[in-house]
């Protein structure tokens, strides 16, 4: 598996590429923005570790061109960054995760890990959450494998919380999904959509459930069994 490294401090790039190394990856590693464009217009990556203060520009910048023309892997952020602003501003960009620094090489490599593993960048896959299934292609739902009929906005919210089970949606990030919609808006705040599908996942009777965090976001994770 072939990542793309992008960091300018010299010192982290050589630690991150030879601990990428060290966990089976072949790693590319490059200081600036520009390096960075010109290995992705010739090379094919499976994942993207990305910094954003660059020399020559800022990352998320980088991140959003290369969304724009299509590039669907998976790409991890690596931010001194620590607000919530930036870490919408970095999803709305098109980041997948996020790592603050300083940060544990095996929590970086645990992270790319579960990048790869996750589906987003693959077709038909069945993303899952306690009984709750999603197929990403068909958008079909199962709850305790059954079809259950969900609207489509209902879905694209669900489909945004299964790629980031047990850890927070930004609500921001999900208004922003909801933007291709142009219709009544009032009725469809995330608040309303959310709330309308909590209660259609409790109604067919998920093992997973929907959590507010009031001012922050949304949390999809499992329920505890019951004692
Ligand atoms: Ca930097």
């Amino acid at each position: 598996m072939r990542i793309l490294l992008v960091e300018d401090n010299q010192r982290l790039l050589h630690l991150v590429a030879d601990g990428l190394r060290g966990g089976g990856f072949t790693v590319d590693g490059f200081p600036t923005v520009a390096d960075a464009e010109s290995a992705l217009s010739t090379i094919g990556y499976e994942a993207l570790v990305l910094d954003l203060g660059l020399p020559d520009g800022d990352g998320l910048d980088l991140l959003r061109r290369f969304r724009a023309r299509g590039g669907n892997m998976p790409v991890l952020v690596l931010t001194a960054r620590d607000g919530i602003d930036d870490r919408v501003r970095g999803l709305n960009a098109g980041a997948d995760d996020y790592l603050l620094k300083p940060f544990a090489m095996e929590e970086l490599l645990a992270r790319v890990r579960a990048l790869l593993r996750r589906p987003g960048h693959a077709l038909g896959v069945v993303l899952t959450c306690g009984d709750i299934a999603l197929d990403t292609v068909s958008r079909e739902i199962t709850v305790g494998g059954q079809t259950t009929s969900v609207p489509k906005r209902e879905t694209d919210m669900l489909e945004q919380l299964l790629r980031r089970v047990g850890r927070v949606v930004p609500k921001r990030a999900l208004e922003e999904g909801l933007y291709g919609f142009d219709d009544d808006v009032s009725s469809n705040t995330v608040e309303a959509i959310m709330s309308r599908l909590r209660k259609r996942l409790a109604q067919s009777g998920a093992t997973a459930s929907i959590h507010t965090l009031r001012g922050v976001g949304y949390m999809l994770s499992e329920d505890e069994p019951a004692a």
